[in-house]
């Protein structure tokens, strides 16, 4: 979907299909759900009714048989079952993001071969780490070696979800003994085709979060692999593995937002209802602002997501750096958000076997697999870090282009992961628009956002000059140095303020009660203090403001985000805190 109108039908037919998260008797309703977590238990009965909806056929484009045309609507999806669910959106989305190599490097014949195949229910996994060697790719030892008609293929990968139950497991293996970045292939199992002695499932592992999914990794001794199941030319494994990286990455920002909602609508449930000193605790003044506080965390992390999806089809050149920021910002932001709101629940969070406390916890825990999974967060720090130097060059804007990252109504063009660039050619739009979001929103009078907007400008001049004088004293040791990631931390809190200003100069068809500068004041400022943590640059009447907004949305059982979603009707709105 591209249109607002036309991923809201689909996104609310979702959330209806879930049911009522607080009906014990509903399909995701969290009773069920948090029985399946404190259990361990794989959630088969929750994906068996979302493939019914045939959520998982949005991972496959339509040119292969599936119904995927647009990355955002993905995290819609991932964000709506991530709220109920981050170990089924996490099930799910494994096959999804397994897929993508196919997509970036298959032809087309295996394309559909691979995407009839998850059409029709099979679970694929993708098999890129192993134990030793962790986010050093090129010291991956599978090896994979040639035989008639295809290759035999003998390691570990570990840490792998869904690699127990996994139909299909796509396989990042070593094909030159000497390794380097052509020393790599692509390789598909079809482990129901493959003599079982050939393959050992390694022991499920348990976690602090995601307690149902099936988390372990593969042994193959001697198995063959048909030529005809390899993805790409031998040796294209790494530039594929990278390629495929970009959309996954931005795809899992969904689950983070999705438990951060739950655990930001699950506290106003409770500072709502909960009554101390004479008043709720949602009008104590600094528990007020710690809410609204996160509700502008969660407003800019969808922005930023939604951006850095469709900068992923506007802008495939840039692909590294909108992957790169959205995977690394989202879930530091949201991790600290959802501790904040732990703060404003207060001791009950902290109770176990309640239905809501006890699903804020979960949220709490499963939100951090955002964090590592695809990609950890120094890995995503690194990307930005080494073309820093190149993004911060001033450059002339493409508008027409950006206004398709950035106006969410805009036509968006067909998905092309295999037009994902390693590094940006072309810089950062996000950057590159923002003189122009500032014109629109000083047209607009909007004064108070392009006050901050031009801090924000000022920062990318500062940010440049030290950039350049880093490279001049470090020298070799650049690239390495801490500075340079610290530097590279800045980067994405600017890129991040640049798309909350760009957006919301561009895009028109936003709504009541988010279409004032309040939200977008509130997301700057939320911004600004990761830079300077005690500049003072919004009072109380923008807080109050933006508490309005975050009531309604949640009294009007709303998505926190500006396309505000529709949510399953709640048999138990509010919900008395016990
Ligand atoms: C829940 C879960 C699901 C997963 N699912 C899958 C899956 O489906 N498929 C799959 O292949 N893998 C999967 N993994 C593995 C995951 O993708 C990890 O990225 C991988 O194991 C490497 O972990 P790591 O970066 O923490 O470890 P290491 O590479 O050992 O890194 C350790 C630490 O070193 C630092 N570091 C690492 N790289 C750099 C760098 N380039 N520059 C500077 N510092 C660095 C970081 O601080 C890092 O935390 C999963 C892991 C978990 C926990």
């Amino acid at each position: 979907m591209t249109r607002v109108a036309d991923l809201a039908a689909l996104t609310e037919d979702l959330e209806r299909h879930l049911g009522d998260p607080h009906d014990p008797n509903s399909p995701a309703s969290f009773a069920t759900i948090l029985d399946l977590d404190e259990r361990e238990q794989y959630p088969h009965v929750l994906l068996d009714h979302l493939r019914a909806w045939r959520c998982h056929e949005f991972g496959v484009p339509v040119s292969a048989g599936g119904r995927g045309v647009a990355t955002q609507d993905s995290i819609a999806f991932g964000t709506a079952i991530a709220r109920r669910d981050a170990t089924a959106a996490t099930a799910l989305s494994i096959t999804m993001l397994a897929y993508l190599p196919i997509w970036v490097g298959g032809t087309d014949e295996q394309k559909k071969r691979y995407g009839r195949a998850v059409c029709n229910g099979a679970k694929v996994s993708w098999g890129l780490s192993e134990r030793e060697h962790g986010s050093d790719l090129l010291g991956n030892q599978m090896t994979a070696r040639r035989a008639e008609g295809g290759y035999v293929v003998d390691g570990e990968k570990w840490l792998i979800g869904n690699a127990t139950l996994a139909d299909y497991i796509v396989l990042f293996v070593r094909t030159e003994d000497r390794g380097g970045p052509a020393g790599f292939t692509i390789l598909v199992l079809d482990k129901r085709s493959t003599p079982a002695h050939h393959i050992t499932a390694l022991p499920d592992e348990q976690l602090h979060g995601l307690r149902g999914i099936d988390m372990s990794g593969v042994r193959l001794t001697r198995c063959f692999i048909p030529e005809s199941a390899r993805i790409g030319a031998e040796g294209q494994g790494l530039e594929i593995a990278l390629k495929s990286s970009h959309p996954v990455r931005v795809m899992i920002t969904g689950i983070a937002l999705g438990c951060a909602d739950t655990a930001l609508r699950l506290t106003l449930d409770f500072t709502t209802h909960r009554r101390i000193f004479g008043r709720e605790v949602v009008d104590v003044p600094y528990s007020r602002r710690k809410l609204v506080e996160c509700f502008a965390d969660q407003l800019l992390c969808d922005v930023l997501a939604n951006c850095a999806a469709r900068g992923l089809q506007a802008s495939p050149d840039q692909s590294s750096v909108w992957s790169s920021v959205a995977k690394f910002l989202i879930p530091t932001v949201l991790d600290r958000t959802v501790s904040a709101l732990a703060v404003v629940l207060g001791a009950r969070h902290y109770l176990r076997a309640h239905p809501r406390y006890g699903a804020f916890q979960k949220a709490k825990r499963d939100l951090l697999v955002a964090n590592f999974a695809d990609g950890n967060t120094v890995v995503n720090l690194k990307n930005v870090a080494l073309q820093l130097h190149n993004l911060l060059k001033p450059a002339e804007a493409d508008i027409a282009r950006a206004s398709v990252v950035f106006d969410w109504d805009a036509e968006l063009p067909p998905i092309r992961p295999w037009a994902a660039q390693t590094v940006s050619r072309t810089g950062d739009d996000a950057l590159l628009t923002l003189p122009h979001a500032l014109d629109l929103l000083r047209h607009r009078g909007w004064d108070k956002c392009v006050r901050l907007g031009e801090l924000f400008a000022g920062e990318i001049e500062k940010m440049r000059e030290e950039c350049a004088s880093l490279r001049e004293t470090r020298g070799r040791r650049y690239g390495d140095s801490a500075e340079l990631f610290v530097l590279a931390e800045r980067y994405c809190v600017v890129h991040a303020a640049a798309c909350c200003l760009a957006h919301r100069a561009m895009s028109t068809w936003i709504g009541e009660p988010l279409v004032g500068p309040e939200p977008l004041l509130l997301c700057l400022q939320r911004l600004w203090h990761l830079l300077h943590p005690l500049d003072t640059v919004i009072d109380e009447s923008d807080v109050d403001a933006g508490a309005a907004v975050m009531l309604r949305l949640y009294r009007e059982n709303r998505s926190f985000g500006y396309r505000q979603f529709a949510l399953a009707k709640s048999s138990e709105p509010g919900g008395e805190p016990r």
